[in-house]
């Protein structure tokens, strides 16, 4: 244990919801001034944390930036999810550490592809350990469903399972901007980020939650910078708008009204989760965010 690792007791949370918004410019996000696109992450920030220098250091598609942040490796695997990260996830480090149950880890994904979080290749833990998942349409190779959908699953996974560690995938405002439809683009940073919203009350208003859980939001990629190639349209390059990307989290271990410019990355998201949720992340390369702890 290092320094600056408090005692393992002193955290508060006992829950945690991972949101990553797929594929989200900084520019539109918190670095757009006046945070016209996320209203409902600006009203909850002043009681939560955001960082300003937050970045996929990795590969910026959208299986690599998932892997990051959920196994702390930046490592390249296949964009079309025919293979799985080479290295456990925190769901499956959680779930051996805590002799959890599968249905208290739940990866909830509008992209189909995205169930490859849900394994490893790594010998020790394939197969092992694994969560729940319900991805796509109906399952892996079944095409990309609703975020509309995803909010829906997610919140009765909440109501009947009490799941402990959720990570969700909503498929906007990536698949607008693909598309070229800047209005659909704009439009999916709204609506995500209304689900958000939703999701912080709900929580509030559920007793097995309030007060006990820590809500992240990040990106798995940004897009490409204004000017560069086709801009918002595109993705995947080592470009500022590929690589920088949002970080917010509010929880009773996170400072309030907080703005961190320490630069941190994907990988580190793990590694904080393992900190205070109090299981191992061994082969997470990432650091504890210890900036916005309280
Ligand atoms: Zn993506
Ligand atoms: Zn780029």
């Amino acid at each position: 244990m290092c320094k600056k690792d408090p005692p393992l007791d002193v955290y508060k949370t006992k829950h945690v919801i991972l949101v990553f918004v797929d594929g989200a410019r900084y520019t539109e996000t918190w670095g757009n001034g006046e945070l016209a696109l996320i209203p409902n992450r600006a009203a909850l920030s002043t009681q939560g944390a955001i960082c300003t220098e937050f970045y996929n250091l990795g590969i910026t598609n959208t299986c690599c930036g998932h892997d990051a942040g959920c196994t702390g490796v930046n490592e390249a695997i296949s964009n079309n999810g025919y293979q799985l990260p080479n290295w456990p996830s925190m769901f499956q480090y959680y779930r051996k550490a805590k002799n959890a149950p599968a249905n208290k880890t739940w990866l909830i994904t509008s992209k189909d592809k995205l169930h490859v979080l849900s394994d490893c290749v790594d010998t020790t833990m394939a197969g092992m350990f694994r969560p729940m998942f319900d991805c796509g349409i109906n399952g892996p190779f079944t095409g990309y469903r609703d975020d509309s959908t995803t909010f829906a699953r997610t919140i009765q996974k909440l109501q009947t399972d009490k799941p402990d560690l959720v990570v969700i995938n909503f498929k906007e405002p990536d698949a607008s901007g693909h598309a070229a439809d800047t209005i659909g683009y704009v439009n999916g940073i709204i609506a995500t980020d209304a689900y958000i919203g939703q999701l912080w009350s709900y929580l509030q208003s559920d007793p097995y939650y309030a007060g006990t859980t820590t809500l992240i939001v990040t990106n798995d990629h940004g897009r490409h910078t204004a000017g560069w190639l086709d801009g918002y349209v595109s993705h995947g390059d080592g470009c500022v708008g590929c690589r920088h990307i949002e970080f917010f989290a509010i929880g009773p271990d996170i400072k309030q009204n907080y703005t961190s410019t320490e630069q941190y990355e994907l990988v580190d998201i793990p590694k904080t989760i393992s900190q205070l949720m109090m299981f191992p992340m061994p082969t997470g390369t990432g650091r504890v965010m210890h900036d916005v702890l309280k």
